[in-house]
């Protein structure tokens, strides 16, 4: 039998990003990013596969994280959009259940103090935040609407004097069993407009309970919050969330990192697959030296790099200013199709083993679906497409 080469440690980690998009990058930035990439393989992935079997957020991960000091890397830290996009995918590379445990505290919920809430209330609200010393979440979905969230927001919000008084219930909530706030966004009967609200989570009225059974994101609490007259001053109103469109201009920016999040979700199954098909051998020989083994990891590699080249310029695109909510749109569909295959291919290299989440793919493939149905579900970003480029709306 010929013998065939097997050098698995010619490709090392970094190598995925197999068109060097990270050369874009300035010095500071590159450096800091590796600064990262080590934590996170030190500090996360050794332990992710543990923290998604048990179904538990891991609360003492918090201040290890505060020190590495992760918080708003392009408004507070004046780190561009790409490092930040690429420092997403890092951490989704590493565990996509911590990644979205930062998306949730740091762009829903800091990003949105940061757009919408006065300087006065930043002043007041930010420095604890970013410090990690008090954790937030953003309670938009409900029980009822979910696609349709946007004028079918239930739960109400009713002017009392110097205080509001919320009424109703929201699902999917992560963070939410521990975080310090919550951002509810409730409709006020007097206009009908979708505001924002800080609520303290020791409020009474205030309940949220973990949603169990969980096939992805194991390690992310999510929970259902139901809100009975919950009083909240006028001072914890967000004084630029007024209406949808305010609040939409946190979740565009969000679903930008959730495309990245789909790139780091690819380069994990990557490192996985090919890692595996080196080293398993089957028939005398290592997986990776069967042509439709190769196929199947140059599969994910092409998509993956294809995704990261649609989000670095999505992402040069909001350094610019430019970025429009469809081209937000089309990438989180775009990515998020490539990442579903991806991550069945990867599944499939491992065979059995990649069903069991001791070999991270099962994990990997699993946490995939989550990423594919929230900030905005691919067939709602389909349609937010289809609506710009035909001038009709498909869903209102
Ligand atoms: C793990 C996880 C974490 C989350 N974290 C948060 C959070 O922190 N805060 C928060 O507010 N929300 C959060 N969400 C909620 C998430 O944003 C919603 O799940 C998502 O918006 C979809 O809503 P839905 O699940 O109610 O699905 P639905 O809106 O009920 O949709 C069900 C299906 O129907 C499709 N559909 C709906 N309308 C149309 C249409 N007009 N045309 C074609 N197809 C359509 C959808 O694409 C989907 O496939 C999270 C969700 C998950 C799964």
């Amino acid at each position: 039998m010929t013998s065939r080469r097997v050098d698995a440690g010619r490709f090392p980690t970094a190598d995925a990003d197999f068109f060097a998009f990270e050369n874009l990058l300035s010095d500071k930035e590159r450096s800091r990013l590796a600064e990262i990439r080590s934590w996170l393989e030190a500090e996360v992935r050794p332990h992710a596969v543990t923290w998604w079997n048990e179904g538990v957020f891991p609360r003492g991960l918090v201040a290890k994280m505060a020190e590495l000091d992760p918080m708003s890397p392009v408004r507070r830290q004046g780190y561009s959009n790409l490092f930040a996009g690429m420092v997403h995918a890092e951490f989704t590379r590493a565990d996509t259940s911590i990644a979205t445990f930062l998306g949730v505290h740091d762009g829903l919920f800091a990003g949105s103090i940061e757009l919408l809430a006065s300087p006065e209330q930043q002043q007041r609200w930010l420095p604890d935040i970013y410090a990690m010393r008090t954790i937030g979440a953003f309670g938009l979905t409900e029980p009822l609407g979910g696609s349709d969230v946007a004028g079918g927001t239930r739960t109400t919000a009713q002017r009392d004097g110097d205080t509001w008084i919320l009424n109703g219930a929201k699902r999917w909530i992560g963070n939410a069993t521990f975080a310090d706030w919550v951002i509810i966004f409730a409709r006020d009967v007097a206009d009908n407009q979708v505001k924002g609200f800080m609520v303290d989570t020791t409020l009474e009225g205030f309940s949220a309970t973990k949603i169990e059974h969980k096939i992805a994101l194991r390690a992310v609490e999510n929970a259902d919050i139901t809100l009975e007259n919950v009083v909240v001053p006028d001072s914890f109103h967000l004084c630029g969330a007024n209406s949808f469109a305010d609040t939409n201009k946190v979740l565009r920016v969000t679903r930008l990192s959730v495309g990245w999040q789909a790139v780091g979700q690819q380069l994990a199954a990557f490192d996985v697959a090919r890692r595996y098909a080196v080293e398993r051998h089957q028939f005398g020989r290592p997986l990776g030296s069967f042509q439709l083994i190769q196929q199947q990891l140059v599969q994910i590699l092409g998509n993956a790099v294809s995704s990261m080249g649609m989000m670095v310029r999505l992402s040069q695109l909001e350094d610019g200013g430019q970025a429009r909510d469809e081209q937000s749109a089309l990438a989180k569909a775009f990515t998020t199709a490539r990442m579903r295959e991806s991550v069945a291919a990867g599944r499939s290299i491992l065979g059995g083993n990649g069903i069991v989440t001791d070999y991270e793919m099962a994990k990997i493939f699993s946490d995939a679906e989550a990423i594919y149905s929230y900030e905005g579900t691919q067939e709602i970003n389909t349609l937010v497409v289809g609506r710009a480029i035909t001038g009709i709306a498909a869903f209102t």
